[in-house]
């Protein structure tokens, strides 16, 4: 593994927010296996939810039974790779992929020559490129900050011009909280840096270590193999969609990899099967994530029919959006 980062998991691009077992096993009940993948060591987790609000444009508050944790995502990530370190991997950080040649991937280390080619590059996945795969049509900024203070434990996204056609949230910790928000850049011409720092002034705090980064918000590639390269998470626009959520689908997808690869080396299975593998365990949340999105964005430009789409939802529609499934039966 090379990762262009002198430190894994650092900056922290994310709102840190991982849902908890039972929710992973409503939202995607293909799965199997959650239990395993989704062991957190309890050393990586930063706080605890039981409750997740909703607050429409005009502060109408909707709460949910939702339970998640705010993970601590600089080390969440040391401890991802720790694991594959001990299952065999190797690390070099501070190295970057430039171009692949059929296969020799071309790095600022030199050349590698890989049977197989994995990109977790990210939302702007040069391997995808390389590859020929392509790149999410459509990719929003989001920004994220740390905040002081004690907060209570439920985690908020608040709607409307904070944060148009995204959402701006507060997702606390045991002390602090991620607090940030996602926006729709053709519905808004603030810079994310100005409307972090608006939000934050309502909260009567102060952002520390703000950082940007986007979210793919189009759904999924067409097509996440070619040849001899797979593309993983964001770089294969695994993320939901209607939540921006991409910790769950990348891992989930990172394990099929795995299991595609060692078919492929050990029984020359074809790498192809990943592709099948993740859809039918993802590609079903995913695509109907993706038409929540797409019905917002009807709403979304005002204020006043965002709230009232949401009353029109109630608390039993914003649940079904959250978990994945059809707004409506
Ligand atoms: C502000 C923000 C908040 C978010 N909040 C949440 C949340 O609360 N919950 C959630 O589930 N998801 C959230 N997401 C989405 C989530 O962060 C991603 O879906 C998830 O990190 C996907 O992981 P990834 O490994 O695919 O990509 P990334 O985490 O982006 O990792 C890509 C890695 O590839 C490396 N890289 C890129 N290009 C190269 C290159 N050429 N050579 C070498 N290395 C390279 C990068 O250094 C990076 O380490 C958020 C995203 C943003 C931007």
């Amino acid at each position: 593994m090379i990762d262009r980062r002198r430190e894994i998991g650092y900056p922290v691009q994310c709102g840190e927010l991982l849902p908890d077992i039972e929710e992973m096993h409503s939202i995607f009940p293909a799965t199997a296996g959650l239990e395993e993948l989704f062991d957190i060591d309890p050393s990586v987790v930063a706080g605890r939810s039981h409750v997740l609000e909703f607050i429409s444009p005009r502060g109408r508050v909707y709460r949910i039974d939702f339970s998640s944790c705010s993970l601590d995502r600089r080390l969440f990530d040391k401890h991802l790779t720790k694991k594959a370190e001990e299952a065999g991997a190797r690390l070099i950080t501070g190295e970057s992929l430039l171009a692949i040649d059929d296969d020799i991937a071309k790095t600022t280390m030199g050349e590698i020559r890989a049977k197989v080619i994995v990109g977790a590059d990210g939302p702007n996945s040069l391997t995808a490129r390389e590859a020929g795969l392509g790149r999410p049509r459509l990719s929003y900024p989001a920004i994220t900050c740390k905040v002081e203070g004690q907060f209570d434990d439920s985690v908020k996204m608040f709607f409307g011009s904070v944060a148009p056609g995204g959402y701006a949230w507060i997702i606390p910790k045991k002390s602090g909280a991620n607090v940030g928000l996602g926006y729709c850049s053709g519905m808004c011409k603030e810079r994310p840096s100005a409307a972090l720092e608006r939000f934050v002034s309502t909260l009567g705090a102060k952002a520390r270590d703000k950082t940007l980064g986007f979210v793919p918000m189009s759904g999924p590639l067409r097509s996440t193999v070619a040849g001899r390269t797979l593309l993983v998470g964001d770089a294969a626009g695994q993320v939901m969609a209607s939540n921006g959520g991409g910790i769950p689908t990348a891992m989930i997808a990172g394990r099929e990899a795995g299991e595609a690869i060692r078919n492929h080396l050990s029984n020359g299975g074809k790498l192809a099967d990943y592709e099948r593998r993740w859809r039918s365990l993802v590609g079903g949340p995913l695509k109907t994530s993706l038409r929540t999105r797409r019905l917002a964005d009807i709403f979304f430009p005002s204020n006043t029919m965002l709230g009232f789409s949401m009353a029109l939802l109630g608390k039993r529609g914003l649940d079904r959006a959250v978990r994945c499934k059809r707004l409506f039966l």
